[in-house]
């Protein structure tokens, strides 16, 4: 990768609100590019293919581990996602930044291969505050929220790993400070 400093990881356990947080960075630096990753999972209601994910086969997804068509891969919840490469480098040469927003495993190996990257982990304010939003989003099932919440665990013990930490009280304050930080 060319300018690997333009590449922006947010990380954190599932429900504490990345993608939400990101949405609103989005709204308020056009010149900021999210990344679209590809999961094995199957759409929750109202997801598009091609928007909210790539939506791929198990098949489909081994087959691009094995041509090196990822920046990285994990398996989460009993379901694989990973960052197809190919867009990111485009993003970056014409001159954007370009955040991924993906949970801890991938992110540490991201910050792996390009140390230069800028890594941002998002804590809830307390664990049943992140236990309430996983459920209060209402999108996934019983198990799917059980394994979330025993994996936010170990995520947050990593969270030390990382450039910057971050409590997600208030969306949008907390967009600001990411915007001050990667500005
Ligand atoms: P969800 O199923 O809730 O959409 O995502 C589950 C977790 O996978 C979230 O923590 C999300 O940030 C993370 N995730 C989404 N895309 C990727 C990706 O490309 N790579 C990795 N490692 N994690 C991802």
């Amino acid at each position: 990768m060319k300018n690997p400093k333009k590449l922006i990881i947010i990380t954190g356990p599932s429900g504490v609100g990345k993608g939400t947080v990101v949405k609103a960075i989005l709204k308020k630096d056009i010149n900021i590019w999210l990344s679209i990753s590809a999961t094995t999972r199957k759409p929750r209601n109202g997801e598009e293919d091609g928007k909210d994910y790539y939506f791929l086969t198990t098949k489909k997804f081994k087959e691009m581990i094995n041509n090196e068509m990822f920046l990285e891969w994990a398996e989460f919840a009993g379901n694989y996602y990973g960052t197809p490469i190919n867009i990111i480098n485009e993003k970056i040469k014409h001159g954007n930044k370009v955040i991924l927003e993906i949970e801890v495993e991938g992110a540490c190996q991201v910050r792996e291969k390009f140390p230069e990257t800028i890594s941002i982990f998002l804590l809830p304010p307390n664990k049943k505050e992140l236990e309430k939003r996983i459920r209060n989003r209402g999108t996934d099932n019983e198990k799917s929220i059980l394994q979330r919440l025993e994996r936010a665990d170990f995520e947050m013990s990593s969270s030390k790993d990382f450039d910057y930490v971050l409590k997600n009280y208030e969306i949008d304050k907390t967009a600001d400070e990411i915007l001050k930080i990667i500005s």
